[in-house]
């Protein structure tokens, strides 16, 4: 382009020779022009110039000036001007010189065209100047040149890791899916990358790393990201991927990528990673911290909260799950005895005990604050696996701490509620784990599954609370008693009296109904006080039948913690002349547990009395046979629960057998309880067990029925003087 209007000009200029002050055509063309235009002679002086000239030297005269005298803020003028000379002498042009000039402080850069004018035999007459502005166009390049130098540098030092792949060939975006995938795998190469890249990927320069085909560099080309790409219209935004370097490093990479499509392929991939490692661990760490227990490690109660929320919420049909909360028992005495730093010991081995317990069954464990704990199981069979694992969870709870050579026990109650069964959020989850523990905790039973006649708040609860001082004084309560067979003699030798309630409008409420109830207050006092009076009036009447006979009575823990007992049986007796041994009182392993000191004191004014003691549930609880024997019983009542699977389940048999026989060794004898069928009682017979009970025999009957079943005489003949066990 400027070359042709060179050429065009060198023409006019031949023609201006002859007159160019004459043709005011061209002179207006010239003058129209944004260059300026100089024609100087052969002696480098100025003949004629454009308008554009004038202006720009800011003289009306121009004519007559040396290019220098001209251009006097030139960079080397007097050079220019000897170039222009050399034009002139050479008759060669020159093109394009890139020249300068400073002004004032302000640069113009200016394209120069030095160009030999000949006239028309061929001779230079002279030389043309054309003169452009190019200051802007100067400037922009050099803006961009630094622009460049500048981004280079960016890039460069970046932190973050910036890389190129080209795709060679480029991938045809419309080919199905996997192909891209494939082709992109195994096409791109990478062509650029900063130092940065080089390092994260323990190379020692990141000339080592380019060209690297990027199918070899597993540690980005995993299919799945290339998928992810593709899937995102060619573009990643901040995946983290995690990569294992050179040196065997593990470390997360945060990566961003945009692809370069043109015309519907695929050349290239622009990308950033950045080493997101440490912060990931930092915020894991974060997250850690503010999930868990700092003392222990363990969950705290907010991940506690969300894992049971998920729980619920993701909650298959007919997935069952538990919460049981665990309370110690007495951990202040570690703490106000042995020190904190002994308690904070205790609680630190805590986890790891339950964690071994609960190695095969998925669960999360937590410490909810002070000596509590919670253990959520999301996936349960039905609440017997639960109570099974709660014993198992009290059992290593009881294990001996070794406290830098002090040796030290603690025991635990824990409380379930089960979901959806009885809770379906949360809140009450919670709630009734939570007065299932209590319950667990004054009933001395170690494990508790909630039920809502534990719950204080609930209507049932109070209405019964009310109830039940109205329901002694009116009548509503009976006895109930079921007999119990001495399998030498196959013959009744007593009974066991089990209360019952007829509620005027609630109907009949089953004992395990109220009496948990009437445990929680003093009402479990005058309970059992009518218990014992109607329990002996029944004994001391059979007596006086001539009937052989022992009546047994249940009685609560809250009974074994009140010396009334003692005073009011001994009142009793005399009142119905009531010989001791002609009574039995039933108590539970865990009602000895709760306070064993003072249970015991108790136990032994009873059995001063004569009175017969017996260990009922037997297996349920906890206490140890070994440990029972210090106490004054005579007979262990074997819990229907084992009985009556024993002929399915080995592992019932096996407890309701070595029962029998460890017992025995003791001295103590065996009442199986829930005796249902004849093949049981067939088999308890062959193990040697002493009697049983169950509805085999008979169910409980009204006083009225039992006399009746009793001169029936089907477990006794008319034989009336049966031994007592
Ligand atoms: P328990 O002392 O273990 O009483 C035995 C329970 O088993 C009774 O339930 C009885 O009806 C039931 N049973 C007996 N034979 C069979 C059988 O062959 N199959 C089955 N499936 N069940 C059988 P009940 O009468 O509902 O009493 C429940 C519990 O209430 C008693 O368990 C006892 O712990 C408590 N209880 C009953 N009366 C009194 C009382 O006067 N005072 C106290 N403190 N507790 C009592
Ligand atoms: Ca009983
Ligand atoms: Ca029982």
């Amino acid at each position: 382009m400027e070359l042709r209007k060179a050429h065009s000009l060198q023409t006019a200029v031949s023609l201006g020779a002859h007159g160019i002050d004459d043709n005011n055509e061209l002179r207006n063309l010239l003058d129209a022009m944004r260059s300026i235009i100089i024609y100087l002679d052969r002696w480098g002086v100025i003949q004629h110039c454009n308008i554009q000239a004038q202006y720009w030297c800011g003289q009306q005269k121009v004519q007559g000036l040396s290019f220098k005298e001209f251009a006097q803020y030139w960079d080397d003028a007097s050079e220019r001007q000897r170039e222009i000379m050399q034009v002139i002498r050479t008759k060669r042009p020159i093109w394009q010189s890139l020249e300068r000039s400073l002004f004032n402080g302000k640069e113009s850069w200016y394209s120069v065209d030095k160009i030999p004018v000949r006239n028309s035999d061929g001779m230079v007459t002279g030389a043309l100047l054309v003169i452009s502005d190019v200051t802007a166009q100067v400037k922009q390049q050099r803006a961009l040149q630094e622009s460049e130098s500048r981004y280079r540098a960016f890039i460069a030092n970046s932190s973050d890791a910036i890389w190129c792949y080209d795709i060679f060939p480029p991938v045809d975006i419309r080919l199905p899916f996997d192909e891209q995938v494939s082709q992109i795998l195994w096409r791109a190469e990478l062509s650029e990358c900063n130092e940065k890249l080089a390092y994260l990927f323990g190379a020692q320069k990141r000339q080592d790393l380019i060209g690297t085909p990027l199918h070899i560099n597993d540690s980005i080309a995993n299919k799945r990201d290339i998928r992810h790409f593709v899937e995102n219209n060619y573009r990643l935004e901040e995946c983290e991927f995690a990569i294992t370097n050179k040196n065997g490093q593990a470390m997360l990479l945060q990566t961003s990528a945009v692809g370069d499509v043109e015309n519907g392929y695929l050349k290239r991939c622009w990308g950033m990673s950045r080493d997101v490692t440490e912060y990931k661990q930092y915020l894991d760490k974060m997250e850690h911290m503010a999930n868990h227990d700092g003392l222990t490690s363990l969950p705290n109660r907010t991940y506690l909260y969300q894992c049971i929320e998920a729980g619920l919420r993701d909650r298959r049909h007919r997935q069952k799950m538990a919460l049981l909360l665990i309370d110690l028992d007495r951990f202040k005495e570690i703490n106000d005895t042995l020190g904190h730093l002994a308690g904070d010991r205790v609680l630190k081995q805590l986890g790891p005990r339950l964690e071994l317990e609960l190695a095969d069954t998925s669960g999360v464990i937590a410490r909810l604050g002070g000596d509590e704990f919670a253990i959520f199981l999301p996936n349960i069979r039905n609440t017997q696996q639960v109570v099974v694992l709660a014993h198992r969870f009290l059992d290593a709870i009881c294990q001996e701490f070794d406290l830098d050579g002090v040796r030290t026990e603690i025991s635990a109650s824990i409380g379930i509620a089960v979901a959806p069964d009885q809770a379906n959020d949360v809140t009450t989850l919670l709630r009734y784990a939570d007065i299932a523990m209590y319950h667990a905790k004054n009933g001395l039973k170690g494990v508790a599954i909630y039920d809502a006649s534990y719950d204080a708040h609930s209507p049932m609860r109070l209405e019964i609370m009310g109830a039940l001082g109205r329901a002694i004084r009116e009548h509503q309560l009976s006895l109930h008693f079921q007999p119990k067979v001495d399998l030498n003699s196959h013959r009744v030798y007593g009974f066991e009296s089990l209360l019952r309630w007829e509620h005027p409008e609630l109907g009949f409420i089953p004992p395990n109904d109220f009496i948990p109830i009437a445990e929680m207050s003093s009402a479990i006092y005058s309970l059992t006080n009518w218990v014992l009076e109607e329990t002996v009036k029944q004994a001391a009447a059979w007596i006086g039948q001539g009937y052989n006979i022992s009546v047994a009575m249940n009685l609560s823990a809250r009974n074994l913690l009140d010396d009334r007992i003692v005073v009011d049986l001994s009142r009793v007796l005399k009142k119905y002349k009531l010989d001791g041994r002609h009574l039995e009182m039933e108590i539970t392993e865990s009602m000895i547990m709760s306070d064993p000191q003072r249970a015991q004191v108790i136990l032994e004014k009873i059995n001063a009395l004569g009175v017969v003691l017996s260990v009922d549930d037997f297996g349920t609880g906890y206490s140890s046979l070994g440990y029972l024997k210090r106490l004054p019983v005579k007979t262990l009542k074997i819990d229907s629960s084992f009985v009556q699977n024993m002929l399915d389940d080995e592992q019932d048999e096996i407890i309701v057998n070595s029962t029998i026989q460890l017992a025995h060794n003791l001295g103590l004898k065996v009442v199986a309880e829930g005796v249902e069928t004849q093949e049981i009682y067939d088999r308890l017979a062959q193990m040697g067990c002493d009697a049983v009970q169950g509805y085999f025999i008979a169910k409980p009957m009204a006083e009225g029925n039992a006399n009746g079943w009793l001169q029936r005489g089907e477990w006794n003949g008319t034989d009336r003087s049966v031994k007592p066990l």
